[in-house]
């Protein structure tokens, strides 16, 4: 799994390194996190990892394509490594869990703008705001097994 992760870096020209590596394995492993989520993951394999590196990294990654920011109004950046799609995202008003929305049409821009503006659209970035299945459902969820 790991020589995945190295030949994405490669791919991009960048330097394979283990805080690097681990930033992208614990992507993989939990899309759409926050920046502290993914300091405590890659502490819990590199713990002498520093907070300013894996904002270095996260922002590397991201520049580089390999990881993508996502900033719903209001909240804070969470990042994921599904990218090269133009998929869209769901987010609940009450806790902010954050999933994934397939494109409405194949590819990117998966929708038609009312009016182009003559602007050449290349993509269409969609929030669609809710309240997700556990906070519709208070007391019950720890009840529950399977959710994850
Ligand atoms: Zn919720
Ligand atoms: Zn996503």
């Amino acid at each position: 799994m790991t020589a995945d992760l190295e030949a994405q870096l490669r791919a991009v020209s960048l330097r394979v390194t283990r805080p690097r590596l681990a930033v992208l394995a614990a992507l993989r492993d939990h899309p759409h996190i926050d920046t502290d989520a993914v300091i405590a993951l890659v502490r819990a394999d590199l713990p002498a990892v520093s907070h300013q590196a894996v904002y270095d990294v996260l922002r590397a990654l991201t520049d580089a394509g390999l990881v993508r920011r996502i900033q719903p109004a209001g909240a804070i950046a969470h990042y994921e490594s599904r990218v090269g799609d133009n998929h869209h995202h769901v987010v609940c008003r009450s806790c902010g869990a954050i999933a994934d929305v397939d494109c409405a049409v194949g590819h990117a821009p998966c929708l038609t703008a009312s009016d182009d503006h003559g602007f050449v659209i290349d993509e269409a970035e969609v929030v669609y705001w809710g309240v997700c299945p556990s906070c519709l459902t208070p007391n019950t969820a720890s009840s529950e097994e399977g959710s994850t």
